[in-house]
């Protein structure tokens, strides 16, 4: 039966309502494809970060292979050490590897040394006649990484300092011939003076040269909110590192790039 030409109105104003809604979702189900695949993009890394397998796949295919015999033995005797915690892990190291190699660096200062795995990244990436000015306030355990560093014939580009940092390098910005002399520092000690160092490193290292700042993800607290659970460590340099992130984005003498590595590095090139 032919419909009347008000029934044909009424059919024709419910196609187009239903089209309209088939527009609408077909829109809106774009933007939400559109929307989740920006969140994926933000929060591709983290989700790489807190796969287990899939780190473990990055050690296992391209770290452990490649890690220098001496870098698995003092790794190998670190992780026998109460604070193993603190070593540099082989995926870092073999980063902070290629990278001095990378910027050819030569003169370089290590603050917070432990049993020396980022140490020995080093020495093995600089020249022979490369130098590290290396600082701890714990002799004993870079001790203990000592004879594999030894063994593997680098001891000699180590000038190792027993004792706070902070002295060592208020002494070097005492002599202008120091200025702008260091082609790489690698910070990785107490968190709570992490701006302290900056304020001396920047003139000591030169235009171009770079300062790797460690654990600037601070075992990922950086996010977590005030009250959730944390080691009494964690909560106590949680905002000293927080500090630390928001001056150095804002420092215009420095780029910055911040790598997932390891618990966070960020990286510094100086500028001016
Ligand atoms: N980079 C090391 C590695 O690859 O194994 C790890 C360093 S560990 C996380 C931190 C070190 O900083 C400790 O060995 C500690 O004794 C040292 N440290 C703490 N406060 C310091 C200070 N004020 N000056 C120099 N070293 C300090
Ligand atoms: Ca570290």
């Amino acid at each position: 039966m032919m419909p009347t030409k008000g029934q044909y109105f009424t059919q024709e104003k419910r196609r187009e309502r239903e089209r309209e809604r088939e527009r609408e979702m077909a829109t809106n189900g774009e933007e939400t494809k559109q929307s989740q695949e920006i969140k994926h993009q933000e929060v591709g890394h983290k989700s790489l970060l807190q796969s287990d397998e899939l780190y473990q796949y990055i050690l296992e295919t391209s770290v452990y292979p490649r890690e220098p015999e001496p870098m698995k033995e003092l790794r190998e005797i670190t992780a026998k050490h109460p604070w193993n915690l603190m070593t540099t892990s082989a995926d870092e190291g073999q980063f902070l590897n290629m990278l001095l190699k990378l910027i050819n660096a030569k003169k370089t200062i290590e603050i917070g040394v432990y049993t020396g795995y980022s140490l020995l990244a080093t020495a093995l990436a600089i020249p022979d006649d490369g130098t590290i000015l290396a600082m701890d306030i714990n002799r004993e355990n870079y001790e203990l990484g000592l004879p594999v560093i030894q063994k593997a014939g680098l001891a000699h580009k180590i000038d190792f300092r027993e004792g706070p940092a902070l002295p060592v390098l208020d002494q070097l910005i005492e002599d202008p011939k120091n200025y702008g002399s260091f082609d790489f520092a690698f910070v990785d000690a107490d968190k709570d003076n992490y701006w302290n160092y900056h304020k001396r490193l920047i003139d000591l290292v030169k235009v171009g040269g770079v300062i790797g700042y460690d654990n600037t993800l601070w075992n990922g607290s950086v996010v977590a909110p005030p009250d959730a659970p944390m080691r009494k460590y964690v909560r106590y340099y949680r905002d000293f590192v927080l500090e630390f992130n928001k001056a150095i984005v804002a420092d215009p003498r420095v780029e910055i790039c911040q790598l997932p590595v390891g618990d966070g590095i960020t990286l510094c090139r100086r500028i001016s």
